[in-house]
């Protein structure tokens, strides 16, 4: 309807069209305050209604346990590969970091200028490396992994055991897309332009005895303190990004909360994988079945990767758009959000049939 795409962007990416009409309807005249969201001073009654809103709400959606702060921040998850060492560690202090693909290599690079950073294991790009062979260190102030890697489709399946360890999660490209316990966490963080919302605003979860540790020559703006105690209103926020994060929130609590958004996404990933698998290798994915990512499935055409501009191509003549995978991969890449409908996976595997049926 209206024109719309099935719209397989990495980020940012499809949003639910419930959520794109609320938020039109109340774009000019927010519930009769006189002014759109985007116009209204932050610190005003209606857009604190709006932030607690979109704070309780994601509270219930992931169970927040009452010992976490939620912060809504700028800066995008990038900002965070320096936070996080600059809160949590001194110069002279150990961090450790699990490299699985593109993501967690930038965030042990930044943790290196700030910190003593190990790398505690270094994945091959399509599997996780076996926990018996991680390198963890005794003394680490945390340890962080990404818990989907965007580009290489590699995603944990459930939580790294790292013993009595701080956690801390880049969860940018799988937030609120299954149920996560939060109480094994130090500290998650996504940006919102996959899974939640538009660009601009990034989330923070942290756990309230881990805040106010920042070093001291730690910048105002890039301590967890400074939003922390301000209900992220220390400054300006990403107002109408907070906003439109609201609205998916409420939506998504609405469909059932993450278990009910788990199962589709599941549903969906399998038909995708399955079309791969069916095609006797015209299709290849590269990554290990125990770690295949349900947000993002990277695909190549190994026989014949001249096709791939002509699969991209055609598929666009049938609305299916930004499928081009990562220019650091080439290939394809179908990012398959919350938000991305089951017709559209459908739609896409059908066409994935056609294609090898008329190529072969
Ligand atoms: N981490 C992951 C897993 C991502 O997918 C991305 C964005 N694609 C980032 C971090 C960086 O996010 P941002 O662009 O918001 O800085």
């Amino acid at each position: 309807p209206f024109g719309r795409l099935f719209n397989f962007s990495a980020g940012p990416a499809v949003l639910p069209l419930e959520v794109l009409q609320e938020a039109q309807a109340d774009l000019i005249n927010y519930k009769g305050t006189g002014m759109s969201v985007m116009e209204m001073s932050h610190r005003g009654k209606e857009f604190m209604g709006i932030a607690a809103k979109a704070e309780e709400d994601l509270r219930k959606l992931l169970n927040i346990p009452s010992n976490y702060k939620v912060l809504f921040l700028q800066g995008g998850a990038s900002t965070q590969f320096s936070m996080i060492p600059l809160n949590f560690a001194g110069p002279e202090d150990t961090t450790d970091n699990i490299v699985t693909g593109s993501w967690s290599k930038k965030t042990i690079d930044e943790a290196k200028k700030f910190s003593k950073a190990n790398l505690v294991a270094k994945g091959d790009n399509k599997s996780i490396p076996a926990p018996s062979t991680w390198n963890l260190s005794p003394d680490a102030k945390y340890v962080h992994y990404c818990d989907n890697e965007t580009i290489q489709g590699v995603e944990f399946k459930s939580v790294p055991d790292v013993g009595n360890k701080v956690l801390v999660s880049d969860m940018s490209s799988n937030f609120v897309s299954k149920p996560v316990d939060v109480s094994k966490y130090g500290l998650i963080y996504a940006g919102a332009q996959k899974n939640v919302g538009p660009a601009g605003v990034t989330i923070v979860i942290v756990r309230e005895d881990l805040v106010g540790k920042a070093r001291p020559d730690c910048p105002t703006m890039l301590d967890y303190k400074t939003h922390a105690e301000n209900e992220s209103m220390y400054n300006t926020p990403p107002c109408y990004a907070m906003y439109v994060c609201g609205l998916v929130f409420e939506h998504l609590l609405k469909k059932g909360g993450l278990e009910a958004v788990y199962a589709n996404n599941v549903e969906k990933a399998k038909i995708l994988y399955d079309a791969i698998e069916a095609s006797n290798g015209f299709y290849n994915n590269p990554v290990d079945p125990a770690c295949r990512s349900l947000m993002n499935v990277p695909f190549t055409i190994p026989s014949n990767p001249e096709l791939e501009k002509a699969f991209i191509k055609e598929a666009e003549k049938l609305n299916m758009v930004q499928l081009k995978g990562h220019r650091s991969v080439g290939g394809m890449r179908a990012s398959i959000y919350n938000a991305m409908p089951l017709d559209g996976v459908k739609t896409l595997a059908a066409f994935m049939k056609d294609f090898q049926a008329k190529n072969v």
